[in-house]
């Protein structure tokens, strides 16, 4: 996904998902029928997940919580060969919040705005992770693998030293809802050899709070027996998806230092003292600080990603799908695709 708008080097026509036709699966419709009108809705979107574990979580010693720093509204644009999207991280608002290089969000229940998908497109240097909230996706790449992405389900490509896949739609209607990240390797493993991480939603542990609030964790740990399904990611990340239920709060550890990021997916948040956000908002926080914490109101909760990942700090040189530290390293990337080794 987000091939950077990568048309010109592709060796085969583009004529993605229209050249073929793949199975339609039938999607269950998992969206909760919540007629109540008292003050507290449910949210809307029930999406799938692994073993439930209650905990309570260790409290936190000596928390010196984050600070807003921005909060982001997204630039609507497309990508691929016509999926409309949701850019805030990569857009024309911030090129990176290092070590993260784009986020994008892709909503819609009308297939004019997915079906084209990503035809085959490279990418080299970093990590392509995509979260499914709703829908089915295939991908594909040159060597020979193939891979399945499910409602709730998670793809985390390191791409290392390149490789050129193709992201096709696998519904022909319904809901498709959910996020591709950007995230940057350091020099030392920008060459390392592709690996993929397919992760199942029923692979990712939902953690359930005394107060009633749930998380998804995706990436990271809590304590020392509760752990998410991504590993050996350079970046120490964590990537959870928190639903707090209204009139509560939420706060939780990130070490210190790390680039921490919410992405609002619904209800509105609390995300310092009386300032509360909408849906599809990008949040960001001071680096300074061991935790950060926020709150919903009586009237709704919310639902929204945390991500976090230490800073790389290392010069960035990008041009569409390839992020490397050099001009000429970007160079390299173009010749070594014109010669075929990718
Ligand atoms: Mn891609």
């Amino acid at each position: 996904m987000a091939s950077g708008r990568f048309r010109v080097l592709r060796s085969r026509p583009c004529s993605g998902h229209s050249g073929f036709h793949f199975p339609t699966v039938t999607i269950t419709q998992l969206m909760a029928t919540s007629v109540s009108t008292k003050a507290a809705k449910a949210l809307s979107l029930i999406t799938p997940s692994g073993p439930v574990r209650k905990l309570s979580l260790p409290a936190l010693a000596a928390p010196k919580f984050r600070q807003l720093s921005r909060v982001i509204v997204p630039t609507n644009t497309s990508d691929g060969a016509g999926v409309a999207l949701k850019r805030s991280i990569g857009g024309s608002k911030i090129s990176e919040l290092d070590p993260f290089l784009l986020l994008d969000e892709f909503k819609s229940d009308d297939p004019k705005d997915y079906e084209a998908g990503f035809p085959e497109h490279p990418h080299r240097g970093f990590e392509t992770v995509t979260l499914m909230l709703h829908g089915n996706f295939k991908h594909e790449d040159s060597k020979g693998n193939t891979g399945y992405l499910t409602s709730g389900g998670v793809q985390w490509m390191t791409a290392g030293k390149g490789v050129q896949h193709s992201e096709t739609p696998m519904q022909a209607d319904g809901l498709m809802w959910g996020f591709q990240l950007w995230v940057n390797l350091p020099a030392a493993k920008k060459m390392q050899e592709p690996r993929y991480q397919d992760i199942n939603a029923d692979q990712i542990p939902t953690v359930e709070l005394d107060n009633g609030t749930t998380f998804r964790l995706i990436a990271g740990e809590v304590g020392e027996d509760v752990v998410g399904p991504v590993n050996g990611v350079s970046i120490k990340p964590t990537l959870l998806d928190v639903s707090l239920p209204a009139g509560n709060s939420f706060e939780y550890p990130i070490p210190d230092g790390h680039t921490l990021f919410l992405y609002t997916i619904e209800g509105k948040l609390e995300v310092t003292d009386g300032l509360r956000v909408d849906p599809s908002r990008l949040v960001i926080f001071s680096p300074e600080g061991n935790a950060f914490q926020v709150k919903t109101g009586t009237e709704s909760p919310a639902r929204f990603l945390v991500v976090s990942g230490a800073p790389i700090k290392e010069p960035i040189a990008r041009h569409g799908p390839f992020v490397m530290n050099t001009r000429e390293e970007i160079l390299q990337c173009f010749a070594d695709i014109y010669s075929g080794r990718f």
